[in-house]
């Protein structure tokens, strides 16, 4: 008896996890080499011919247009990562890829599927503990939280004296948004400009947008400015039919030229009236429009895209009015600057100190598309991991010392645990081993020689990573070097990774409709 079509395919039994397990693995492999301070980077080209060029694990492994469903579910590890605390996507994605890769040593060994899981699920608590013990016990000041910066950009093309200004500048950011009630992460954006070295990033207190103002004779600076923010049209009414005036006398058509001039003054005037300084309207403006409301010495940015007029409004206070009759005093919105300024081909407005939010913008420089894209990425995931890190207080030592303080609690914990489970809790220990195994691989270290010394240096000393420091690697306490994570970043890590691969290993049957 058929019960499927003909065209669907079925795998089952070790063929299935065999293969869901080479896939799975083969994606984790595919970002080994850009793990860590050394780092590779890697070009992605898409169908269009676009190039991205980025060390980042997540936007690698989205550009990679992979089709594979084990491969895709590698891909959604990396994504949650990025979600939950905006780093440590590789380190995510090759953890999943090992224990994939544990997992089929252990099924050729005859270690059931179900037994792999609970020995995973095992280890993944012991992680979680060790990860709870490696916690700084000093509070996480601004140095720290210039180092959780640092830590997370090395290697992302930022290079030595712009790590530490860019650094310093995320921090501020992030500091500028602390409520009582945490960090509003979502008050920080991000704007990049092509022009200048990336020295030149800094941060804006306000907001960015893509506009010119629509007269040259406007100021390109307000101070103290009300802000209206209009979804109106400033042109002479036009019919809806192609109208044709049959004008036969000079005195008619001073009359019609009058009144059209009558109503386009109109429009300045209700602005001026409305004490509004400053106008950003979605819609367009008419040159006698802008003229008019430039000799009222008011700037108008006009044609603002939907998410840019949000944006204003929410750091401005401004509400949104649809008629410009209906425009009221208290519809404006205040900021204590208003400016523009011309970078080569590109005018940008900067909306500084808006009165309703606190809001602050990274603004990116870089020579070129491809530098200010991968730093702008390098930011935000800095961002991230500094509210993270602020946000939780708790900073563990990176550069591979929680790893190897994981496993080592794991093999020890390991020893009193029954049957074939305890070879599934130490494979998820030599799965671990990956991470520091990887940053020495890409420093051009011996992975054994290394992971011998970190052991050693980890039972002697407590803590010990792989650090690199400009062309120097050695074995070393992370937090004396300043290389430290958030203690999130880690726990995501164990716990997606844990998730993915122990799916993954459940499943032995594929059925795939055509
Ligand atoms: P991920 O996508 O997982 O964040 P990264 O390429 O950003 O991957 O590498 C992160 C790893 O690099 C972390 O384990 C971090 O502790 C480590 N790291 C950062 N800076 C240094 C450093 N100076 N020396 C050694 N390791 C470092
Ligand atoms: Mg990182």
């Amino acid at each position: 008896m058929f019960i499927l079509s003909e065209d669907s395919q079925r795998t089952q039994g070790r063929d299935a996890q065999s293969s869901n397990i080479m896939a799975g693995k083969a994606v984790a492999e595919s970002v080994r080499t850009t793990l860590g301070p050394r780092g590779m980077d890697k070009m992605l080209v898409d169908s269009g011919g676009d190039v991205v060029i980025t060390n980042d694990g997540a936007t690698i492994l989205n550009k990679m247009d992979i089709e594979h469903p084990a491969a895709q579910m590698i891909v959604e590890v990396a994504d949650s990562q990025e979600e939950e605390v905006g780093d440590g996507t590789t380190t995510a994605a090759v953890l999943a890829g090992n224990l994939l890769g544990e997992a089929e040593d252990l099924i050729e060994q005859d270690v059931h599927a179900t037994t792999i899981v609970e020995g995973y699920h095992e280890a993944a608590e012991i992680a979680l503990e060790a990860i709870a013990e490696q916690v700084d016990e000093a509070d996480v000041d601004d140095e720290i939280l210039q180092q959780v910066a640092e830590s997370s950009m090395t290697g992302k093309g930022t290079g030595g004296l712009t790590a530490t200004s860019l650094a310093e500048t995320v921090v501020e950011a992030i500091r500028h948004v602390e409520t009582d009630s945490g960090v509003a992460r979502d008050n920080v954006t991000v704007h990049t400009q092509i022009g200048a070295s990336s020295n030149a990033t800094e941060l804006v207190p306000g907001i960015i947008v893509d506009e010119e103002p629509v007269h040259d004779a406007m100021p390109a600076e307000v101070k103290d400015a009300s802000i209206a923010i209009l979804d109106v049209e400033l042109d002479v009414r036009t019919g809806d039919v192609d109208a044709e005036y049959a004008i036969d006398s000079i005195d008619q058509l001073n009359a019609a030229i009058d009144a059209e001039e009558g109503e386009l003054k109109g429009y300045a005037e209700t602005v001026a009236d409305s004490g509004a300084d400053v106008v950003f309207t979605t819609e367009d403006v008419a040159d006698r429009v802008a003229t008019a409301l430039a000799n009222e010495g008011i700037l108008v940015f006009e044609g603002l895209g939907d998410s840019d007029a949000r944006e204003v409004a929410s750091a401005t206070g401004a509400r949104r009015v649809g008629a410009l009759e209906d425009l009221e005093d208290e519809d404006l919105g205040s900021a204590d600057r208003i400016h523009t300024e011309t970078f080569g081909d590109d005018d940008l407005a900067f909306v500084e100190g808006g009165a309703a939010a606190e809001t602050v913008t990274v603004f990116v420089r870089g020579g070129t598309e491809h530098v200010v894209d991968e730093l702008e990425r390098a930011i935000e995931d800095a961002l991230d991991v500094v509210a993270t890190a602020l946000e939780s207080g708790e900073v563990v030592p990176g550069a591979g010392a929680t790893e190897i303080a994981i496993a080592d609690k794991i093999r020890q914990e390991a020893a009193g645990i029954e049957g074939r489970k305890q070879l599934a809790v130490t494979s998820f220990a030599d799965a671990i081993d990956v991470v520091p195994r990887t940053l020495a691989a890409n420093t051009g270290q011996d992975p054994i020689d290394a992971l011998v010394d970190l052991r050693a240096a980890h039972e002697s000393e407590g803590r010990a990573g792989l650090i690199t420091s400009g062309d120097e690697v050695s074995i070393d306490d992370p937090f004396d070097n300043g290389v430290v994570d958030p203690a999130d970043v880690k726990r995501e890590a164990i716990e997606s990774a844990t998730e993915a691969a122990t799916m993954i290993a459940r499943i032995d049957d594929v059925i795939a409709a055509e």
